[in-house]
Formats: structure tokens, C-alpha cells, sequence
């Protein structure tokens, strides 16, 4: 069993900056795609019809067209996530229900859970929680669909995700567990880094947990992960009760 504690001091900035960058960038993107699967159709029907770029120049302008498809349609990829994870425009703290907030994450993950896993909840009655509650959302909805991405698809029997909550020490303590393919030991330190997946184009960007981390970081918590390859994985997330001294005017 591998345990790995997070210092919590790492990318808290993050969510503020994938915002503007996510704004910013989808409008130029998506013409920037469009023109290029344009390009691309339209050298496809003059090669098909004989008017030019056959040969191996013509294979060559193909391919480097493309590679330049694949990249952007990368970039439309991290775009999406930024936009999921990134704050929303109300930043305002006050005593957020953690239970209520996993109720409506287990909604919004559903699709990605349904056909994978049994979503066991296991609420301890927990007192409210200092924070803003739409990124407390985007912390919780993360570890979920991270903990369904782990399990394979169509092989419900005997697979969970479980999600509990306690309360200990002064601290909110919320555990995603999943019986998935676990995490290498060798993983275990990239993890929180931004971009770090090991999920093919499409489903991983690799953002969700550095945002998470940066979301707990400025609330005075940490992470923890456990996780034991081919067993399962535990996130287990730590927020402190109250208003951090450094909220207080
Ligand atoms: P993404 O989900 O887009 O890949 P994340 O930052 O959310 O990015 O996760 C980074 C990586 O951490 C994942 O690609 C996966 O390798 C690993 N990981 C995260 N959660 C789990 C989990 N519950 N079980 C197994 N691996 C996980
Ligand atoms: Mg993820």
C-alpha cells in the first residue's frame, strides 16, 4: 500500500489563471479548427478529383495538415476542462453543506459511474464547511469521475465507488474510494502536477487534480491518496471547519 501526503502549498493559483486562459482562447480555437478541417476537405476532394497534391509532396502537406488537426483538437480538450474547473464568477465563501454538494456531484458524474460501478455514500453528519461551493463542487465532481475513469467500462458487478464523510480533529474529512486499476507507486509523485494523465486524447488532460489541489490548498486543507494497483484507490480530502485566520480582516 502506497500513502503519499500532500504538502498543501503547490499551484494555488491555478484555478484563477485557467479562467481567463479558457475564455480567452476558445473563440480564436474554434475558427482556427474549423478552417483547418476546411483546408483538409477541401485538398481531399482536389487530390481525389485529380487537380494536384498527389505524390509525395502532396502526402507530406497531408500529413503536416493533420498533425496540425490532432494538436488543436488537443487544445479544444484542455480547453473543455479548463472551463469545467475553472471559478466561477461568484467567488463568495460562506457555510457550504459538503454532503448536499457530493449529492449533486454523484448527479453530475452519474453518467460517467452508471455503467461502471455501485455509488455507495456513507455520510457521517458532518458540520458546514467555510468555502465557496461551486469550487468545492469542482473538487468533488473531479475525484468522482477520476474514481469511475479508473474502473472499466461494463463491469459493474463487484466494483464501487464510495464516498464517505467524518468528522475528526476539527476537520471535514471526505474519502472517494474506487475499486479501480489503482495507481503505479511511480505515479504516485506526478499526480497534482498540471497535465499529468495517462488517459487517451479525448478523456484526460491531465488538469483536474492540480486544480484540486490549488482549490483545497486555499482553503487550509490537504490531499491524501492511497492507492494499490489493481485494488483500488482512496483520495481522501481534509478541510478545516471555520474561517481560515487568513479570511478574517
Ligand atoms: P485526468 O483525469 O484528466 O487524466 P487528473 O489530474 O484528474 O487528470 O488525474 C491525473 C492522473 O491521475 C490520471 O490520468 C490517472 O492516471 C491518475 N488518477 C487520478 N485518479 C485516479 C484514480 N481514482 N484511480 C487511478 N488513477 C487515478
Ligand atoms: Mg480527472
Amino acid at each position: 500500500v502506497q500513502e503519499k501526503l500532500l504538502a498543501s502549498e503547490r499551484l494555488a493559483s491555478l484555478g484563477t489563471l485557467a479562467a481567463g486562459v479558457a475564455h480567452e482562447i476558445n473563440n480564436p480555437l474554434s475558427y482556427m479548427l474549423s478552417n483547418l478541417q476546411f483546408v483538409d476537405d477541401e485538398l481531399s476532394a482536389m487530390t481525389s478529383s485529380g487537380e494536384g497534391l498527389a505524390g509525395e509532396r502532396g502526402q507530406e502537406i497531408r500529413d503536416a495538415l493533420k498533425e496540425a488537426l490532432s494538436g488543436s483538437q488537443r487544445v479544444v480538450d484542455i480547453v473543455r476542462d479548463l472551463k469545467i474547473y475553472s471559478r466561477s464568477s461568484d467567488e463568495r465563501r460562506g457555510p457550504v453543506d459538503v454532503q448536499a454538494v457530493i449529492d449533486l456531484c454523484g448527479n453530475m458524474a452519474w453518467s460517467e459511474i452508471r455503467h461502471r460501478a455501485r455509488l455507495v455514500k456513507d455520510y457521517g453528519g458532518v458540520p458546514s464547511v467555510h468555502a465557496n461551493e461551486s469550487r468545492l463542487g469542482q473538487l468533488f465532481l473531479n475525484l468522482l469521475i477520476n474514481a469511475a475513469q479508473a474502473i472499466p467500462h461494463g463491469d459493474i458487478q463487484g466494483n464501487e465507488v464510495h464516498v464517505s464523510t467524518r468528522y475528526e480533529e476539527g476537520q471535514v474529512v471526505v474519502a472517494v474510494r474506487d475499486t479501480g486499476e489503482g495507481i503505479p507507486p511511480e505515479n504516485l509523485e506526478k499526480l497534482f502536477n498540471a497535465f499529468f494523465t495517462t488517459k487517451p486524447k479525448g478523456v484526460g488532460t491531465g488538469l483536474g487534480l492540480s486544480i484540486c489541489h490549488g482549490i483545497i490548498t486555499e482553503l487550509g486543507g490537504r490531499i491524501a491518496v492511497q492507492s494499490e494497483p489493481g485494488k483500488g484507490t482512496t483520495f481522501q480530502v481534509f478541510l478545516p471547519v471555520g474561517e481560515p485566520p487568513s479570511a478574517a480582516p
